[in-house]
């Protein structure tokens, strides 16, 4: 921007705020909130009147598989299960480019961009068929998208590489060398899950990246990674350094043992990020009357002061075959698979927004405060339990100060001056 740039008229959602306020927003030319209050006055800047538009903060994706998106017409799962659409990816892992991977990726950013996400944490994979290729693909990813999406990406060891000891240790090596922004994988699918969890805190150590796992993904009681995960947190000194993804299997044991669970988790700062898309997908096809949610127990987790945040998951794939990209979506299924209840919109939406930024580090930078980039959401909602209600029919998305959705201009419901 070559001036300053003034929202004037708009209501103002902050996190933590429960309802808006009319309030302007200054934002210098690098993209920071420098002020906040009614009726900034105008000096050299450029005024975008928002005439009572909702403002919110950008939504923020913590666990999405950029890498596979768009794949579905690509891979075959007959089965609609888990392992199906594994087996069926490592088949097409075996030839997919880091051109393709970069293509599909890229159009996901878009369709999330467009609908109000200005974060994504991509889990990546790195398995015997693609190795780094994907890594490498999703690095080059993060920096084309850098002005319209914050990305991380995440070194995911899956698949047979989650029993290859010392091939994981080389690849989590590089590419946490290459410059990744978190360690994770699928323990449960080792045959050994506790010495690979512990492989995985290893090289988060070594690199001093946080943790982020796929810590289960099934409903079978006897093979479970709870404690051990609680164990190794405190060992390794990662209290609120480590997000365990998923955690299907806390749904599959009695009450009393998912309290002790989700007690460990609070004491020792574990997050939990619940995906309802793959969970209602994938879990609970072999049940043959009553099937499973598939999802943790996500009031249980909140209740005991666990940070529990929602995702997309995957987008498009042999995982999930559908997928919007947009967030409030996630927020609804959350709401209505979680059993949450009819004053629970706000935390369904706190859910896709500061419980993920603050878990993905970004809370400084993230948010509506002085000193943070404006990524902003603005709607012609209501407030913020009016987006995950029903939606927006408008949606304009503002990345450091510059309007990235929608991408043309005639499209914008409203005139900047
Ligand atoms: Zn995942």
């Amino acid at each position: 921007m070559d001036r300053p740039l003034i929202l004037r008229g708009g209501r103002v959602q902050r996190p933590g705020v429960p309802h808006p306020e009319r309030l302007d927003l200054k934002i210098d030319t690098s993209g920071r909130i420098t002020e906040i209050g009614p009726s900034l006055p105008v000096v050299d800047a450029t005024v975008m009147d928002l005439s009572g538009r909702l403002v919110t903060s950008g939504l923020v994706d913590i666990h999405q598989h950029l890498d596979k998106s768009r794949t579905r017409r690509a891979v075959a799962n007959p089965s609609a299960t888990l392992a199906g659409a594994s087996s069926g990816y490592r088949a097409f892992a075996e030839t997919v480019t880091r051109d393709d991977i970069v293509r599909r990726a890229e159009k996901t950013v878009d369709a999330c961009s467009a609908r109000g996400t200005v974060a994504i944490r991509s889990h990546t994979n790195i398995e015997p068929q693609t190795q780094l290729r994907g890594i490498e693909a999703m690095l080059e990813v993060r920096a084309r998208c850098a002005r319209r999406m914050t990305i991380q990406v995440v070194a995911h060891v899956t698949s047979e590489a989650t029993s290859m000891f010392a091939e994981a240790r080389d690849w989590l090596k590089a590419a946490t060398a290459a410059g990744v922004d978190a360690v994770g994988g699928v323990p449960a699918t080792s045959d050994r899950p506790i010495d690979f969890l512990k492989l995985l805190f290893e090289a988060a150590e070594r690199s001093s990246l946080p943790l982020d796992l796929h810590l289960d993904e099934h409903l079978d009681p006897n093979n479970l990674l709870f404690e051990a995960l609680i164990e190794m947190t405190r060992a390794f000194g990662m209290q609120g350094r480590v997000t365990a993804g998923h955690c299907s299997a806390l749904s599959a044991v009695d009450a009393a043992q998912a309290a002790r669970i989700a007690e460990g988790f609070a004491k020792t700062g574990i997050a939990v990020v619940t995906l309802p898309a793959a969970n209602l997908f994938l879990q609970g096809r072999q049940t043959s009357h009553l099937p499973p949610r598939g999802l943790t127990r996500v009031r249980e987790l909140i209740a005991a002061s666990v940070d529990v945040a929602a995702a997309s998951d995957n987008i498009r794939d042999p995982f999930v075959p559908t997928g919007s990209g947009d967030l409030l979506e996630i927020a609804r299924w959350t709401l209505l698979a979680g059993h949450f209840g009819l004053d629970d919109l706000g935390k369904a939406f706190e859910m896709v927004s500061v419980i993920p930024a603050r878990i993905m580090g970004l809370s400084d930078s993230w948010g509506i405060h002085e000193g943070a980039r404006a990524d902003l959401l603005i709607t012609d909602a209501g407030d913020a339990d009016d987006l995950v209600e029903g939606g927006a029919l408008d949606r304009i998305v503002m990345v450091a100060g510059e309007i990235v959705a929608p991408q043309t201009r005639s499209d914008l419901p409203i005139n900047r001056a």
